[in-house]
């Protein structure tokens, strides 16, 4: 592998015309031809977490919104964030002689708590009032999105239009072989009405789609928006107090203004991908599923 400062003095032409270095070139043995990154079919091979090397499938993945449950970086400057544990005294509860007998002493051995900090620029959840949690791994707040309902909302009528488009191409398709006359539909076939083959097949069934369909309300756009306050120009500006641009964009449902609001960002996660040549299909490289390891089952290269 070239070091990522080496510039590339050499450059060979692939089969598909483009310029590449050596080491961004593979070499596709059933074809016998040269591939590079851009003549070659790139597919996800497994998700992982980079920082806990936890393996999920995609459909987990995809639950999590790509995102690690369990490792946070630092919304301040986006290094790793690590896990602390301090000693938390409990506060002492004194005997009040007017109520003896109902308060109870707390045990005063120290319990260990643990918080969030950032080893790069110092930034810890104490600062935005996060409160240390009693176990080391998970458990943090998590903050729902405010849009939550509408993005579901959005997410639901894109399945039912989805659905009622396969539904109408199917239909399609079956009145062009019925005109034909050469094949029996499934129906005529096996005596399945089509609710009942998607009810086998775990569809939903189109009257629920198109109930979502006809539910949906459109946004509305509109001129008004919010005045800007009185002292937006003559306030004076703390930066130490307001977020930065990439800040404010690494949590896009949130968008904190102020530092106060920044919260622990879940880790993305990384995805190992195999690539494979467009012209015969072959694997031209396969990562091994573990994430630990950096090694390859098939690795084809130039
Ligand atoms: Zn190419
Ligand atoms: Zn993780
Ligand atoms: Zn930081
Ligand atoms: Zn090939």
């Amino acid at each position: 592998m070239a070091y990522l400062t080496q510039p590339d003095y050499v450059k060979y032409i692939c089969s598909c015309g483009q310029l590449k270095p050596i080491t961004s070139l593979y070499f596709c043995r059933h074809c016998l031809k040269i591939r590079c990154g851009f003549c070659i079919c790139h597919e996800v091979d497994s998700h992982y977490c980079a920082n806990c090397l936890e393996n999920m499938p995609s459909s987990e993945a995809r639950l999590k919104k790509n995102r690690c449950s369990s490792c946070f970086d630092c919304p301040s400057c986006f290094h790793t964030l690590s896990t602390r544990a301090t000693m938390a005294q409990p506060r002492q509860v004194l005997q009040d002689p007017a109520a003896a007998g109902d308060t109870k002493v707390e045990s005063k051995q120290p319990k260990k708590m643990y918080y969030l900090s950032c080893f790069n620029c110092r930034w810890t959840s104490r600062d935005v009032g996060i409160p240390d949690q009693p176990v080391a791994s998970g458990g943090w707040p998590e903050r729902t999105n405010p849009h939550a309902a509408r993005v579901n909302q959005l997410l639901d009528y894109y399945k039912a239009i989805a659905m009622q488009e396969k539904q109408e191409k199917i239909e399609r398709e079956r009145k062009k072989f019925n005109i034909r006359g050469k094949y029996i539909t499934l129906t005529d076939k096996t005596g399945l009405t089509g609710a009942m083959a998607r009810n086998i097949a775990g569809l939903p069934s189109s009257e629920s789609s198109s109930s979502a369909i006809a539910s949906f309300v459109p946004s509305q756009a509109s001129a008004e928006v919010e005045e800007l306050p009185e002292d937006i120009f003559t306030k004076e500006v703390n930066l130490n107090q307001i977020t930065s641009m990439p800040q404010r964009l690494a949590s896009p449902e949130w968008q904190p203004v102020s530092v106060a609001r920044l919260h622990p960002l879940a880790k993305l996660l990384s995805v190992k991908r195999s690539q494979r040549c467009r012209a015969c299909d072959h694997n031209l490289t396969k990562p091994e599923y573990n994430p630990g390891s950096i090694k390859f089952k098939i690795e084809l290269l130039a």
